[in-house]
């Protein structure tokens, strides 16, 4: 596959689900949030900075944003505390580095990030937290995390609701980096893990794709979803065919979701099989794509 080198692209999602009621009625300003995070993307890679650098950067804006399922704002278990799970993996090299069920890393894609360069990929609850503070990650008391709104709805037993950001990024170099990073599901047992973190379900980058996931936890991790797309361009087949592919194997397993994904040649896909997939597109040359709330 030959690579278009010079033409950077960034994706970034804020997760698969319905439209709730307070998204919607700030769909303004997540959309313009989420141009925010698209330009400064932009200026980090006209800079000349790598694809995990922009990808990381974009995902650690998103889990600041309390709208989003993810950091400060995230879903909560049902014990009323929040989970935190991340990961990132650079293509040049598959290298990765995932976080689960942290506390108090304030921003886990950065926990996630410490581990790229290390042996271990991926490190759970308390020693992924003390990992993530010798690695100069800040921390913050679970508190932190839980706002009122999410408060209130873990209380009205809105369940179920989904979430997660994430980001896919193509360099000037032509390297690619994908980075995910979710509360996971509202009211889930303390302990759950979801496919963010786990590479091969929710998060993917080699050679040849970055890809980040969101939705049905479970059918991804079963599916091996993000990977599975990577097989498939492996094979041959194009960015759109390979996702949609991913996505019905989600489906015939009840799941739904979506997902954002680059190639190396600067193709996107963004299939979702939910209400909504708040997301946002920038490539080199085109102005800024950002969708909120349904088209
Ligand atoms: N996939 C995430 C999880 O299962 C949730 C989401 O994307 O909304 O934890």
């Amino acid at each position: 596959m030959g690579v278009d080198r010079g033409k950077p692209v960034l994706v970034v999602h804020a997760g698969a689900g319905v439209l709730s009621p307070d998204l919607g009625e700030r769909t303004a300003e997540t959309g313009a949030f989420l141009i925010d995070v698209l330009d400064r993307g932009r200026s980090m890679l006209e800079g000349g900075d790598d694809a995990v650098a922009v990808a990381v950067c974009a995902v650690s804006m998103m889990e600041s944003f309390e709208l989003f399922n993810a950091g400060h704002g995230a879903a909560l278990c049902s014990d009323g505390t929040v989970e935190l799970s991340a990961a990132v993996m650079r293509g040049s090299d598959c290298a990765a580095g995932a976080v689960a069920g942290v506390r108090s890393a304030k921003h886990p894609i950065r926990a996630a990030l410490s581990l790229l360069d290390e042996y271990q990929v991926l490190m759970v609850g308390e020693s992924a937290d003390q990992h993530a503070v010798r690695a100069g990650v800040e921390p913050c008391p679970n508190e932190f995390f839980v706002t009122a709104r999410q408060r209130a709805r873990l209380e009205a037993g809105a369940g179920g609701d989904r979430g997660t950001v994430g980001a896919v990024c193509l360099d000037r170099r032509g390297s690619l980096a994908a980075a995910t990073s979710t509360g996971g599901v509202r009211g889930q047992p303390p302990g759950r893990v979801g496919d963010s973190p786990l590479i091969g379900a929710g998060t993917w980058a080699d050679g040849n794709v970055a890809v980040s996931c969101t939705g049905d936890g479970e059918a991804f991790i079963r599916t091996g979803a993000a990977r599975y797309i990577a097989a498939l361009i492996g094979e041959g087949k194009d960015l759109q065919s390979a996702s949609d592919a991913a996505l019905r194997g989600v489906a015939a397993l009840g799941g739904r979701g979506g997902l954002i994904a680059v190639s190396a040649t600067g193709e996107v896909a963004t299939p979702f099989t939910t209400e909504v997939m708040p997301r946002a597109i920038w490539k080199v040359g085109e102005p800024p794509r950002v969708t909120v709330g349904t088209p």
